[in-house]
């Protein structure tokens, strides 16, 4: 294996959830879900990430409240992607995408993002506000922060949110169209948001918008080990633990973290 090494850290910010909190007490959850006794700590195709020298956790960012927070998470974004650090951070509510990304931009000015999501995420603003966790993708985009925007698993496309995505040149993956999950082919640096909502409620319950008819964890681990594209960072969001059963949201999340791992660990 080469010398990389990934870097955890939680980012346990729900202000700007539009519907329920929770999601800032995530991530020592997915860590704790991780490490659990249960299960070991390799990837499916055979990569160990138990020594802290291939896989850590940094403890969260330290952050404020209010719209500061924004800044705040870029800032530290900008500071890791500098270090030449192979980042992945746990949410927090979606609305930590966008200043992630506004951070990394400047050390990848030729960004794309592979997004997961139930929800487009291009909403102009929610109940006036354009930080929330329903618009990081519309001004990710109207900053032209990212090269190219794929979203996957897309159910609930409303009238705005599809002029948002032509006006953007989103492609969209959506699940009234997506009979199989084709191979998704990048060039130049990738940043995956992985929304955990993609997923059917049925294997994540976990979370606070339930929208029913979304991916098997099956698919989505499939789609993730079958990118073609260098990623350089990633994000696992929107688990919030008031809503899950027994962990079991968290042990997905901490699968997923483990295989988007292995993915950074073995591309060249
Ligand atoms: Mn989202
Ligand atoms: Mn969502």
């Amino acid at each position: 294996m080469s010398s990389k090494s990934i870097e955890l850290y939680g980012v346990p910010w729900d202000e700007k959830s539009s519907f329920m909190r929770g999601c800032r007490d995530a991530p020592h959850k997915i860590w704790d879900a991780f490490n659990c006794e249960s299960a070991n700590r390799c990837s499916e195709s055979g990569i160990s990430l138990a020594k802290s020298e291939v896989l850590r956790f940094q403890g969260t960012l330290p952050l404020a409240s209010g719209n500061q927070v924004v800044k705040e998470i870029e800032t530290a974004a900008a500071s890791i992607a500098a270090a030449g650090t192979l980042p992945i951070f746990l949410g927090g509510d979606h609305a930590i995408t966008y200043p992630l990304i506004k951070g990394l931009h400047r050390s990848y000015p030729d960004l794309n993002i592979l997004h997961f999501d139930a929800h487009p995420d291009l909403y102009d603003e929610i109940h006036g506000d354009r930080f929330s966790h329903g618009c990081p993708m519309a001004r990710i985009m109207e900053e032209k922060l990212a090269t190219r925007l794929v979203s996957v698993g897309i159910r609930t496309m409303t009238p705005h949110q599809r002029s948002q995505a032509d006006l953007f040149g989103v492609e969209i993956v959506d699940m009234i169209s997506l009979v199989s999950t084709p191979p998704l082919i990048f060039e130049g640096p990738l940043y995956v948001s992985l929304d955990l909502d993609v997923l059917d409620p049925a294997f994540a319950p976990g979370i606070s918008h339930h929208e029913p008819g979304g991916l098997t964890t099956r698919e989505l681990i499939r789609v993730i080990q079958n990118v073609q594209g260098a990623v350089v960072g990633a994000d696992i969001v929107e688990y919030n633990p008031y809503r899950d059963i027994q962990n079991m949201t968290a042990m997905v999340a901490a699968k997923l973290m483990k295989e988007l791992a292995a993915k950074m660990l073995s591309q060249p």
